[in-house]
């Protein structure tokens, strides 16, 4: 089995204090300051381990600029406004995002471009990305970006933040760990019942012996800044993740190079992920006062913004070949058995904003929390 230095310090930490938490694991792995799989490497595109909707189609990025327009005027066009990308990968989505947006020179005009990202090597990219549409800001957090009106925008960033997980024994729910089995190999074990602390998000009450239930604690931070900065100016926050609204199971996953790994072998050189409980963050963001709208599938929100009329345009002055590989992108991007449904779309607003594109109020806003 090949060994990354981060498992030699995994190891070593192991077997100093006893095991960890998937949530420590995956923390560790995804962004230890030396190590970590988002602090060294070059995790996008075909050259590197996966593939995002941006970097399927520039559609993708365009409509959500536009989507972003549409917002900014349901705001009442104020005259400064913040666009916030959550982890921004290569910059595709905003790129995309600004050249459709140039469509809206009011927009564009009151804007300021805000990037939270923890990678060195993807904010070089990012910078050479965005720089014909002037220099965004930087920051470790999102916290770090001063209030004001908003849209903040988060493609496949919740998936990444670390889930802790827990497995039913005996009828109740106890913590499942990472510790050193024979030869010094990382395995699963089994810690202490489950203790959760206020605020925790609640475990099932039924589940079958062995299964595997999920929280994500950091999500619900996120959500908290999201309602911190709703309550002084008005926001959308726009999610865009793969992930369930019911049920639970073991979604702990690795992916190096387009394919599963073992999420053992060489921490710090896969991507790890666990998929996103809407229902969680729902739960979340209706806790801290702010209105939740869907999830709707990937596939029903991009056509209901027009991907269909964007689609009809490019194709008219594409050559053969471009013409396939734009229908490729729109089909990878909505079919049912690509990206479809398995991706979703939530958007969380302060309470006063009413319903955003293309999301309708039910009969008596029975979709909206806190009404
Ligand atoms: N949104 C992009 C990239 C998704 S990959 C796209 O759709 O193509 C996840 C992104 O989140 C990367 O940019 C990664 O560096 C960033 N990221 C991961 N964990 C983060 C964290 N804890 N804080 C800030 N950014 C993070």
């Amino acid at each position: 089995m090949p060994r990354s230095p981060l498992s030699r310090k995994l190891k070593q930490k192991i077997s100093a204090e006893g095991s960890i938490s998937v949530e420590d694991y995956m923390g560790l792995c995804l962004t230890d300051a030396e190590h970590g799989y988002y602090r060294t490497g070059q995790p996008l595109g075909t050259d590197g381990d996966f593939i995002t909707a941006p970097e399927i189609s520039q559609m993708f990025g365009e409509l959500i600029g536009l989507w972003s327009a549409a917002l900014w005027q349901a705001m009442g066009e104020p005259r400064q406004f913040k666009l916030i990308e959550l982890g921004p990968g290569r910059g595709a989505l905003m790129s995309d995002a600004l050249r459709a947006i140039r469509a809206v020179p009011g927009f564009l005009n009151a804007l300021e471009m805000h990037l939270i990202e923890i990678s060195e090597v993807l904010r070089a990219g990012q910078r050479r990305m965005l720089a014909p549409y002037g220099l965004p800001a930087w920051h470790e957090e999102l916290s770090a970006v001063p209030a004001g009106p908003a849209v903040i925008i988060a493609n496949e960033f919740f998936d990444a933040l670390p889930i802790r997980q827990y497995i039913r024994a005996n009828g109740g729910w106890r913590e499942r760990r990472i510790g050193l089995a024979g030869k010094g190999r990382l395995a699963f074990t089994l810690g202490e019942p489950a203790r959760l602390a206020p605020g925790d998000d609640p475990l099932p009450e039924e589940a079958e012996e062995g299964g595997i239930a999920e929280q994500r604690p950091a999500a619900a931070k996120v959500i908290q800044e999201f309602a911190r900065r709703a309550r002084a100016a008005p926001l959308a926050a726009l999610t865009i993740d793969y992930g369930y609204e019911r049920g639970y199971g073991d979604t702990f996953q690795a992916v190096r190079r387009h394919h599963y790994a073992d999420p053992f072998c060489s921490p710090g050189e896969s991507d790890l992920t666990a998929h996103v409980d809407f229902a969680a963050l729902a739960r979340a963001a209706k806790a801290e006062g702010l209105a939740v709208w869907g999830p709707m599938f990937q596939g029903e929100f991009l056509l209901r913004l027009g991907l269909e009329i964007r689609c009809e345009r490019l194709l008219q002055h594409a050559t053969a070949q471009q013409r396939a590989a734009i229908m490729a992108g729109v089909h990878r991007l909505v079919d049912p058995a690509a990206m479809g449904t398995l991706f979703k779309v939530m958007v969380m607003t302060d309470a006063g904003l009413g319903a955003p594109f293309p999301f309708a109020a039910a009969p008596g806003a029975a979709r909206r929390s806190g009404a």
